[in-house]
């Protein structure tokens, strides 16, 4: 009798891909986790318990069928895996590197709470779709129809180019615009290559483009831009993310070597792709040689950490005012950061800087306690007194969080309803706004979220749009 695939999770242990070497790794910018071999892809695959309600779909943004998608890698039907992959998710190969998954899919593995270890689903997808691009089974965006609707799509994030991708395919002519000179929103330019290399993002890019997505690029879009969007497309979708850095208002905190996290990871970005950044070559945006002190508990804080190191940084801090078990970052990336040299001061929350002429030179930190449970059940940070200090810096990165910019009026549309987030009110798994034919999805709508996220909601937008295209079809080509 043949050897049953899968269940193999009581003989076969929990394996990630390897993982370099912290002191190799912390030398450039590459990818920190290497691929499977095929052998261990199958192996691992085949440890998946097959479970009657499988909890890592359901927990997926995007309902991944990852049940089937491990058995048919188990079973070495690679080319059918990526087939059923790709059904659902328009990025498998991204979300597989950088999807939180101990907070999604495989923190919901029915294995992980029996005590075995999480089947790796994220490193599994990512296997699978990158053999997909390898072996040439990534097709190119062939509609089999032209259709004469056009979509304007503002911004080319994750979740303009998932919308993107499923209008094209269905025929439908698209126009991205963004106010960056490459696609890709926060996956070119905000997450740093040791989590997501950069050719991984830009050869989709090139797929869309080849599949006829036209981009305009360096265009940031303002209310008469926005008006004439408006006009030329018989839809809009509004993708603009959130990119308005939450502040900290206190003592010299306009000295010079107070950073803001997007400027810091946007400058090693681009120096990555070979530009030219001026901030960087002056040093204002370089950690090299550096004492820093990054401000912040979450993703974009361990971005931050971890380039400072990669760039040379002297020596490397987080402040962060709850303690470990209450930090919104991974603890995946704290792990990682601590194996790079990263150290964590938890409990500690600026009060000011200390400066020298007119840089900046420490900063005022106080010592936090957790106090009682709020409304919400989350401890809230108190102060402890007299236990101020002063932490010696000559960079420092505030990584605070992110607010969306103020749309209606920068585009000077009144019936653009914000709620009072200011973030775009949209309709739940359609995307429609207040404004008649402006769809928004991504951040702009939820406030800093997850690509996966983005990608579910530029999936369900275009096929809202598509299905009210369809109620009045207009097909200029046929196959
Ligand atoms: C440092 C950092 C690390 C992160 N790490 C992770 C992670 O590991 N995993 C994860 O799942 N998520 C992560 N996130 C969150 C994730 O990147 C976002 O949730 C996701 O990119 C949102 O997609 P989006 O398409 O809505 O917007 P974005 O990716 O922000 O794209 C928006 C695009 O709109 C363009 N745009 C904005 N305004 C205009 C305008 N007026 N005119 C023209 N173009 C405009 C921008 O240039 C940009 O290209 C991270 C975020 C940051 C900041
Ligand atoms: S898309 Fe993200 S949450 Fe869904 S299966 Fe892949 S890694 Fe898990």
């Amino acid at each position: 009798m043949a050897e049953q695939p899968m269940l193999k999770f009581v003989k076969i242990e929990r394996d990630m891909p390897e993982k370099r070497e912290a002191g190799v790794r912390r030398e450039d910018f590459h990818e920190i986790y290497a691929e499977y071999a095929d052998a261990k892809a199958k192996e691992q695959a085949s440890r998946c318990s097959q479970c009657g309600v499988p909890y890592c779909q359901s927990h997926c943004p995007l309902h991944n069928n990852i049940p089937d998608w491990l058995k048919l890698t188990a079973e070495g039907r690679l080319r059918e895996a990526y087939e059923v992959s790709q059904a659902t998710n328009t990025f498998p190969e991204i979300c597989g590197r950088i999807c939180p998954q101990d907070r999604l899919c495989e923190g919901n593995c029915v294995i992980e709470q029996s005590g075995h270890g999480t089947v790796t689903i994220g490193s599994v997808e990512k296997y699978i779709t990158d053999t997909a691009w390898e072996e040439g089974w990534v097709m190119p965006i062939t509609p089999k129809t032209e259709r004469a609707e056009s979509v304007g799509i503002i911004g080319a994030g994750p979740g303009g180019l998932a919308a993107a991708d499923v209008l094209r395919r269905a025929g439908v002519q698209v126009t991205v615009y963004d106010r960056y000179d490459r696609a890709g929103g926060l996956l070119t330019y905000g997450i740093p290559g040791f989590k997501l290399e950069k050719d991984v993002v830009m050869r989709r890019n090139e797929q869309l483009e080849a599949g006829g997505v036209n981009f305009v690029l360096n265009c940031d879009v303002d209310a008469d831009i926005f008006t004439s969007i408006r006009a030329e497309h018989d839809a809009v979708i509004i993708a603009t993310g959130v990119y308005k850095s939450r502040d900290l208002s206190m003592p010299n905190g306009e000295a010079e070597g107070i950073e803001k996290a997007i400027d810091f990871l946007t400058a090693s970005n681009r120096k990555s792709f070979g530009d030219e950044v001026a901030d960087f070559d002056s040093g204002r945006l370089n950690a090299e040689g550096k004492r820093v002190v990054v401000i912040g508990g979450g993703d974009t804080a361990m971005d931050c950490v971890r380039t400072s190191i990669r760039q040379g940084a002297t020596s490397v801090k987080c402040l962060y005012r709850r303690d470990r078990a209450n930090m919104p970052g991974s603890q995946r990336e704290v792990q990682n950061a601590e194996e790079e040299g990263v150290v964590f001061e938890w409990l500690s929350a600026p009060k000011g800087f200390t400066t020298e002429g007119d840089k900046v030179a420490g900063v005022m930190v106080q010592k936090m306690r957790l106090g009682a449970p709020d409304a919400t059940g989350r401890q809230a940070p108190e102060v402890i007194e007299g236990a101020d200090y002063v932490e010696e810096a000559d960079l420092v990165i505030k990584a605070l969080g992110f607010e969306p910019e103020d749309l209606p009026t920068l585009w000077d549309t009144d019936g653009l309803e914000v709620n009072r987030w200011g973030t775009i009110k949209a309709e739940y798994t359609t995307g429609k706004t207040a404004l008649e034919g402006v769809y928004a999805v991504g951040d702009i709508v939820r406030g800093a979220s997850l690509v996966v996220w983005a990608i579910r909601d530029g999936r369900d937008c275009a096929d809202a749009i598509l299905e009210q295209f369809n109620a009045t079809t207009q097909v200029i080509a046929a196959e």
